[in-house]
């Protein structure tokens, strides 16, 4: 029986291909193998993109289990100070949001407490200068927080 040569994929060498084997196509050298490993596991987690997200929570309960991110802070502070300098951002970032989508929710009460105030012609006076009012203090608040970016909200719906 005479054994088939095939081309590495990766080095372009030739190579005496196994004949269990239809399928090799890579030789022996270990260079080549890590790289063969490597496309497949590329492949493999392009075909389940899914791994990762659902391993999250397994791992983090593994870690918690075994104290691992304790021990690693304890023994990485380069690590540690970025972390933290990471946690500060985001803490900042969360409450400068939580503040903006404020703004917006009372902008929007304003706004519809306008529109609320029926435009009558037989209005008293009292009813139109109210309206006044509320659309002065709505631009106020608009004006206001003018140069931070408001959060895309729609308007409550009228009663
Ligand atoms: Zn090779």
């Amino acid at each position: 029986m005479t054994i088939k040569k095939k081309r590495c994929r990766f080095c372009r060498n030739w190579f005496p291909h196994d004949p269990r084997t239809e399928r090799q196509i890579c030789c022996e050298k270990p260079e080549c193998r890590k790289q063969r490993k490597i496309t497949a596991n590329r492949r493999w987690r392009l075909n389940n993109p899914d791994y990762d997200k659902s391993r999250a929570g397994k791992k983090r309960i593994w870690a918690r289990g075994r104290g691992y991110w304790r021990y690693y802070r304890q023994t990485h502070p380069a690590y540690v100070a970025a972390d933290n300098k990471r946690r500060r951002k985001a803490y900042k970032n969360h409450k400068f949001s939580a503040n903006q989508d404020a703004i917006a929710k009372i902008a929007l009460e304003k706004l519809a407490s306008i529109r609320d105030i029926i435009p009558n012609p037989s209005a008293n006076q009292d009813m139109i200068a109210r309206r006044g009012d509320v659309i002065v203090d709505y631009l106020f608040l608009k004006e206001s927080s003018a140069n931070r970016n408001a959060t895309d909200l729609s308007l409550p719906s009228g009663p």
